[in-house]
C-alpha cells in the first residue's frame, strides 16, 4: 500500500494542471482498489458548491458541469460530517441524491472520504460499486490515508494557481499568500528570489538577458562537469568492476545533446536563463523516473538530480552573484537566513519573505531589530514564479500580496501614510522617561546583533543592551572570528553605548543557528547541542570570547554584563563562572585595568525557571529569553509556521511561569529583565511591568511604543490587570481582556485588527 501511495503522490506532485492531477488519482485509485467507479469533487468556494471534478465510471461528460450543494446529497452529507461515510446500500439512504447526468444508478455500495486540509474540507473522494456490499476497512484506510496525503497537494496546487481548476496558470493566481507576521510593516516593492547555491529546486524562473551568453555558460558549466565525471572514473577504476564503471558513462550520455543538454539549450532558446532551464529540464526527467514502476528505474531519477546538481554547481560559480538590487528590493526566498540579506544595501532592503519559518525565528527576530516589515512561513507561495514581479509584504497581518490591485495598492498605501504618521507622533516620546502614570521607572533596553542597530537605538532612546546576540557575528563569517577579532567588534558596541549597560551573550549556535564552518547535525537541535552546552564542550571557545569581551572594555568602562544562554542546571553555571573568572584572572595579571563583568543568566528552559533562585544566588542578574521559553513550555517549535498558533505568549503557564522568576530574583535582591519579543509587545509589556520585571529589552522598533504604553498606565492599574489575567485558563481570554484595557486607555493605535481587502 505504501508503494501505491508514494507513487500516486509522486505522479500527482509532477502533473502539469489539476485537471490532470485528479484525473491520476481517479484512475490510480479505480486500479488499486478494483472499484468500479472513483470520483473527486472539490469545493469551490465561491460558489459554495461541490463541483464533479474527475471521474472513472461514471458519465464523463459530466465532469466540471455537474455540482452539489454543500447540504446536497451523500457527497454534501460527507463534507457536513467531515468523516467518511461507508454505505452498502446508498440508493436507500435518506441524503441519497440522484443526479441524472452522472449516470449512477446502478450502483449500491459507496464509501465518500473527505479530503481536509488544516481542518477545512476541500473536496470529497468517492469510490462506488453495483454490488450491495460495505467497503472493508482496509479499503477505508486506504482511501483515508491517499485522501490525507492529497489535501497538502490540492490545497498547494490551488494556493499556487500552479495548478489551477481549469488547467491555466493565469486563471486562478491566488494573489493574497498568508504566513506568519515576521515583522512589522507594510512593504510594496519588487520581488528578488534569492536561492541558496546548488539547491536546484529553488532556482527561479528568469529571463535571459542573453540568450547567446547563457548557451555559452551552460556549454561550459557541462563541459567541466564531464571533465569532473572522467576524473571520478579514472579514480576509481581500480577499485570498481567495469560494469559499475558503466554509471559512469551512463551520465555522461545523460549529459549529451540528444538527452539532458539539448533540452536545456531549447529552453535557453526558447528566453529562460542556464539555471532556469537546467531545474525545468531535470525536475521533469526525475519526475518520469519516479514515476516508473521498476524500483531500479526509479532509483535513476536520484542519478539524474545529482547530475543537475553538479551541473548547477557549475553553473552558479561561474555567474557572479547578484549585485545590484532594485530601490524597492522585497528579498524572496525559500529559507531565509541572516547572511543572505545581509548582502542587499539597507537603502534599497524594503520587506523579507520567507517560505519557512515563523515569527520567533531568528531571521525574523534580526528584521525587528533592523525594522524590515517580514512575512514568514509563506507555505504555498510559488517563489519560482515571482522573480521581478511586483509585491505587498503585510508584516502586520503576515500575508503576501501578489499582483496587487488598484484597491490592494489604495489600501497598503494609506497604512503606510497612517504608519509614519503613528511614528512621528512616538518621536517627541525619545527622550521622555519611561515611567509609568504614579511614577514607576521601567527600564527600556533594546536587543542587537548588529553594529547598525546602534545609532537606530540610541536615537529610539535605549538606555542600555539587554541582548547583545553575539553569534550574528560569528554567522557571517567563514571562520571562528579569532579572540583579536572579536575583541575588537565587541569594542565598537561597548563604545557606542558606553556608559551604559552593555548585556552581551555568550555564543548562543545550535537549535536554528548554523554555523557553515561548524556544522552541527542532530535529529532534534531544539532539544540538542545548543548555547552554553557547546561551549562549555569547547572552552577553548568560550575562553576566547569571554576574554575578548573583557578586555574589549578596558578604557571604555561601560557597564559590561556577560550572560549565558540555554542554562539547565546550576553545575553550568558554576563551570561557566569558573572560567570567567579564570579569564579575569589572567587579564589582571597581564597589567590590563578593567572591571570585573556582572555575570547573569538566561531564563529559556522550564528547568531554570525552578530553579531561579538556586541559579540567582550564584550570578548578578537573571534575563528571561521569553522567545525559547515560550517554545519550550508549550512544546511549540518557534521555526514551525504550522503550529504557530499555539505559539503564545499569554498562555497562562507562560505568564505564572514569568512571575514565579520575578518572585525568585526579588527574594535574593537581585535584578532581572527579560530580553525575549515579549517584552516589545506593548500589551504584554504593560503585564511584565505589573509583575515586577526591571527591565524590557526589546527591538528598537518597539521601543517607543512600550514606553506610550507604559507612560499611559498607572502601576497600580496594571497590577489589577494583572492580578486578573493570572486567573483566567486560557490565552485567548487574556489576549480579549489585555488588549481591551489598552484600547480604553487610549492605546487603539497600536492594537492592530485591521483587515486588508
Ligand atoms: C530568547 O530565547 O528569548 C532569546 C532572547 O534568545 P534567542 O531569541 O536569540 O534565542
Ligand atoms: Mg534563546
Amino acid at each position: 500500500m505504501l508503494e501505491i501511495l508514494r507513487r500516486v503522490i509522486q505522479e500527482v506532485n509532477s502533473a502539469r494542471d489539476l485537471g490532470t492531477a485528479l484525473d491520476i488519482i481517479v484512475e490510480r485509485i479505480q486500479q488499486a482498489m478494483g472499484t468500479q467507479v472513483c470520483s473527486v469533487y472539490l469545493l469551490n468556494e465561491e460558489r459554495d458548491r461541490y463541483v464533479f471534478m474527475a471521474n472513472r465510471g461514471l458519465n464523463a461528460a459530466a465532469v466540471g458541469k455537474v455540482s452539489l450543494g454543500l447540504g446536497e446529497g451523500l457527497v454534501g452529507y460527507v463534507g457536513e460530517r467531515a468523516e467518511p461515510v461507508n454505505l452498502e446500500n446508498a440508493p436507500q439512504h435518506r441524503r441519497y441524491h440522484y443526479v441524472e447526468e452522472v449516470g449512477e444508478e446502478p450502483f449500491n455500495a459507496f464509501l465518500g472520504v473527505p479530503i481536509i486540509h488544516h481542518r477545512r474540507v476541500l473536496g470529497v473522494l468517492v469510490v462506488q460499486q453495483t454490488s450491495v456490499r460495505r467497503y472493508d476497512e482496509s479499503e477505508e484506510a486506504f482511501l483515508i490515508t491517499l485522501s490525507a496525503q492529497l489535501a497538502g497537494v490540492i490545497a498547494h496546487a490551488r494556493a499556487t494557481g500552479s495548478l489551477s481548476l481549469s488547467g491555466s496558470v493565469n486563471d486562478l493566481p491566488a494573489s493574497r499568500f498568508q504566513g506568519k507576521a515576521g515583522a512589522p510593516g507594510v512593504a510594496i516593492g519588487t520581488a528578488v528570489v534569492i536561492y541558496p547555491e546548488a539547491e536546484l529546486h529553488t532556482v527561479p524562473d528568469r529571463k535571459a538577458s542573453d540568450t547567446a551568453a547563457e548557451v555559452v555558460l551552460f556549454r561550459r558549466a557541462v563541459a567541466e562537469t564531464r571533465n569532473e565525471i572522467r576524473a571520478m572514473s579514472d579514480k576509481l577504476s581500480d577499485r570498481l568492476r567495469p560494469e559499475d564503471l558503466g554509471l559512469f558513462e551512463a551520465y555522461l550520455h545523460m549529459l549529451d545533446d540528444t538527452a539532458i543538454s539539448g533540452e536545456v539549450v531549447a529552453l535557453i532558446e526558447a528566453g529562460q536563463w542556464a539555471q532556469g532551464a537546467l531545474r525545468a529540464v531535470i525536475e521533469s526527467h526525475v519526475a518520469s523516473f519516479q514515476a516508473m514502476e521498476d524500483a531500479y528505474l526509479r532509483e535513476r531519477g536520484t542519478d539524474v538530480l545529482d547530475l543537475g546538481r553538479r551541473v548547477l554547481a557549475k553553473l552558479q560559480s561561474s555567474v557572479d552573484r547578484r549585485v545590484s538590487y532594485p530601490l524597492n528590493t522585497i528579498l524572496v526566498g525559500a529559507e531565509l537566513t541572516p547572511s543572505m540579506f545581509a548582502d542587499v544595501p539597507r537603502e534599497r532592503l524594503l520587506g523579507l519573505v520567507s517560505v519557512k519559518g515563523s515569527g520567533s525565528s531568528h531571521v525574523a527576530i534580526l528584521a525587528k531589530a533592523m525594522g524590515i516589515p517580514t512575512v514568514m512561513g509563506v507555505e504555498a507561495l510559488p517563489i519560482h514564479l515571482l522573480e521581478d514581479k511586483p509585491l505587498i509584504v503585510d508584516g502586520f497581518d503576515g500575508c503576501v500580496i501578489t499582483h496587487p490591485g488598484a484597491d490592494q495598492l489604495v489600501f497598503y498605501r494609506n497604512m503606510l501614510k497612517d504608519e509614519a504618521a503613528l511614528n512621528e507622533g512616538l518621536e517627541e516620546l525619545k527622550n521622555k522617561p519611561c515611567v509609568s502614570l504614579d511614577g514607576h521607572r521601567v527600564r527600556l533596553w533594546v536587543n542587537t546583533g548588529l553594529m547598525t542597530d546602534a545609532s537606530r537605538s540610541l536615537d529610539r532612546g535605549a538606555e542600555g543592551v539587554g541582548l547583545y546576540r553575539t553569534e550574528v557575528h560569528f554567522m557571517m563569517n567563514d571562520r571562528f572570528p579569532t579572540e583579536e577579532e572579536q575583541k575588537a567588534i565587541y569594542r565598537e558596541h561597548l563604545l557606542a553605548y558606553a556608559p551604559r549597560n552593555v548585556t552581551m551573550r555568550t555564543l548562543d549556535i545550535g537549535g536554528d543557528k548554523a554555523l557553515s564552518y561548524f556544522p552541527i547535525q542532530e535529529e532534534n537541535p531544539f532539544l540538542g547541542w545548543r548555547g552554553i552546552r557547546v561551549t562549555l564542550d569547547h572552552p577553548e571557545i568560550f575562553l576566547a570570547q569571554v576574554r575578548a569581551m573583557i578586555r574589549a572594555n578596558e578604557g571604555v568602562n561601560a557597564y559590561l554584563r556577560i550572560m549565558l544562554p540555554m542554562v539547565s542546571s546550576v553545575t553550568e553555571v558554576d563551570e561557566a563562572k569558573r572560567l570567567i573568572a579564570q579569564c579575569y584572572a589572567e587579564i589582571i595579571e597581564d597589567g590590563a585595568k578593567v572591571a570585573m563583568p556582572a555575570v547573569g543568566v538566561m531564563i529559556e528552559v522550564p528547568a531554570a525557571v525552578y530553579q531561579a533562585r538556586d541559579i540567582i544566588k550564584r550570578v548578578d542578574f537573571l534575563s528571561v529569553g521569553s522567545n525559547d521559553l515560550i517554545q519550550y513550555m508549550l512544546a511549540v517549535d518557534r521555526n514551525n509556521a504550522r503550529v504557530a498558533e499555539l505559539y503564545q505568549e499569554f498562555h497562562p503557564a507562560v505568564l505564572h511561569a514569568l512571575k514565579f522568576v520575578v518572585d525568585a530574583a526579588h527574594a535574593e535582591n537581585k535584578p532581572l529583565g527579560i530580553c525575549g519579543e515579549m517584552a516589545g509587545n506593548p500589551a504584554a509589556a504593560i503585564l511584565l511591568m505589573a509583575m515586577g520585571f526591571d527591565v524590557l529589552s526589546m527591538n528598537s522598533t518597539n521601543l517607543l511604543m512600550v514606553k506610550w504604553a507604559v507612560r499611559s498606565f498607572e502601576l497600580r492599574k496594571a497590577k489589577r490587570i494583572l492580578n486578573k489575567v493570572l486567573k483566567m485558563d486560557n490565552a485567548q481570554e487574556i489576549k480579549i481582556y489585555v488588549d481591551g484595557q489598552m484600547r480604553e486607555a487610549g492605546l487603539g493605535r497600536i492594537v492592530r485588527s485591521r483587515m486588508a481587502p
